[in-house]
Formats: structure tokens, C-alpha cells, sequence
């Protein structure tokens, strides 16, 4: 008998089992446990063996919070000794320094824990934060706020350009946009046109221009110094490009002709 219950609990550990023969309520007689202390006093316990009866209950903690099968007492305990990787909540006290902070995870531990997240999403385990509710107002005031000033970087933008782009996008009617148009629509050329009018610090560049007087805030576009046409490799080069106004270029230019 008792060589089958051993050997029934052995598969169950192999198998990682939820364990079944401790029913909730059934406690160990204190003739046990004596004997279990006197029994594992001295043993020492190999480092592996260690690692593996921790991961195992693990584990077993894990079913159980899942399943809500933990009584609060435990939850405390756990909080307690600081063991908060199993459930949802934290308990950071207020000022408590996160250990990461100031430091990066390194590309392998992002991609593991990118890969545990998606599948997480998708298993339904853990839900957006935000899914279903809303910021409140006073919430949303200080996200605008906040946002004031900032800018993206160059890299973000290229970044999130990408992610909406073509195919991506909801407004994707499957390919119907000339290239010529597309080549001015795109982050890149969003890029060079910025740069350009940066450098040459949103003026007209046309000496003495009799349109817009050099002053800011007029209309302004980007002109190719060398035309795209003879040149492909210069569409998003800033140094091939320059500044001006939007009648000059237009008007006086009749559309390039006679821009130098
Ligand atoms: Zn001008």
C-alpha cells in the first residue's frame, strides 16, 4: 500500500501533477511531523534538488492562484516574504526603488519576455490594462500635459510609420496609390522636408524674394535641387534639398522650370 502511494506520488511530481493527496483541512499529526523533522534533520539537500523543489512549487502556486485556490492568509504570507512574481498585485510601499530602475534588460531576457506576453495575450490569460475602461478626465489632462513638447525621435517615428503603412493600414485599398504620390507621402520624405526647412530655418531661401519677403511663417515647400527625375538616389538627400515659398516655387517656378 504504501509503496503504491509512493510510487503514485513520484509519477504525479514527474508529471507535475497539482497535488491531490493533502485535501484542504487535513493537517499532519504531530507525531508526523516529528518524525519528518527527525527524519530530515542533517540531510543536506544538493543544490539541484533544491532548484527543482522550487520550481515545482512554483508551479503548484501558480495552479493554484489561477484557480483561486489559495486562502488569504497565504496570499499575505507570500506578499510577506516579498514573493509577489506569482499573482497580479503588488504590494510595493510608496518610495520603494524598483531594482530595475536605471538599468536594461538585456535583448534576450526582452525577447523572452516579449514571447511570454503575446502568448499570454493570446491564451487570454492577462488582459490589456485598459481594455473595456477609460482614462478619467483629470487622468487625461495630465497625459496632455505631460505630452506637451515632447517629440518622437526619428527612429520612433520611422518605426511607427512602418507598422501603419500599406497593407497595415485600415485604409489600404490594396495598392491603387501612384508611387509618385507615395514618395511624398511617406516618413521619409516627412523627414527630409523637416530637415530642409530646419537648416535653412523656415525662410524662403530665394535672395530678396519679392513673394513672402523672407519672413516666417508663410508657405513653404521643399524644392530638389537636382530634379528626382535625373537623379533617384537624391530624393531624400537634405543636402539636395532647399527651401521656399510656396508661391515661388510654384508660381515663378512654374512648377520647377525655372528654378536653378
Ligand atoms: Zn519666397
Amino acid at each position: 500500500m504504501i509503496k503504491e502511494h509512493r510510487l503514485k506520488i513520484s509519477e504525479g511530481v514527474k508529471k507535475n501533477l497539482p497535488r491531490t493527496a493533502f485535501k484542504k483541512g487535513r493537517k499532519h499529526t504531530e507525531e508526523f511531523k516529528e518524525n519528518l523533522s527527525k527524519r530530515m534533520s542533517g540531510r543536506i539537500v544538493s543544490k539541484e534538488t533544491r532548484k527543482k523543489i522550487g520550481k515545482r512549487n512554483k508551479v503548484i502556486m501558480k495552479e493554484k492562484w489561477k484557480s483561486g485556490n489559495i486562502s488569504k492568509a497565504t496570499r499575505d504570507n507570500l506578499f510577506k516574504s516579498g514573493d509577489n512574481r506569482i499573482g497580479k498585485e503588488t504590494q510595493f510601499e510608496k518610495g520603494h526603488m524598483p531594482w530595475i530602475k536605471g538599468k536594461t534588460h538585456s535583448k534576450e531576457t526582452r525577447k523572452i519576455m516579449s514571447n511570454v506576453l503575446s502568448e499570454q495575450y493570446k491564451e487570454g490569460t492577462r488582459v490589456p490594462p485598459m481594455l473595456g475602461k477609460k482614462h478619467s478626465e483629470e487622468t487625461k489632462e495630465t497625459i496632455r500635459v505631460k505630452k506637451i513638447g515632447s517629440k518622437l525621435s526619428i527612429k520612433t517615428r520611422k518605426k511607427l510609420s512602418r507598422s501603419l503603412k500599406g497593407s497595415k493600414s485600415y485604409l489600404w485599398k490594396g495598392g491603387i496609390t501612384p508611387i509618385s504620390t507615395l514618395k511624398r507621402h511617406n516618413s521619409d520624405w516627412k523627414i527630409w522636408r523637416e530637415s530642409i526647412f530646419k537648416r535653412d530655418n523656415f525662410t524662403c531661401q530665394n535672395k530678396r524674394c519679392v513673394y513672402c519677403k523672407n519672413i516666417k511663417g508663410v508657405m513653404l515647400h521643399p524644392h530638389h535641387k537636382i530634379p528626382v527625375a535625373k537623379d533617384q538616389s537624391l530624393m531624400y538627400e537634405v543636402s539636395n534639398g532647399i527651401t521656399y515659398c510656396a508661391d515661388y516655387h510654384i508660381k515663378f517656378g512654374g512648377l520647377h522650370k525655372n528654378i536653378k
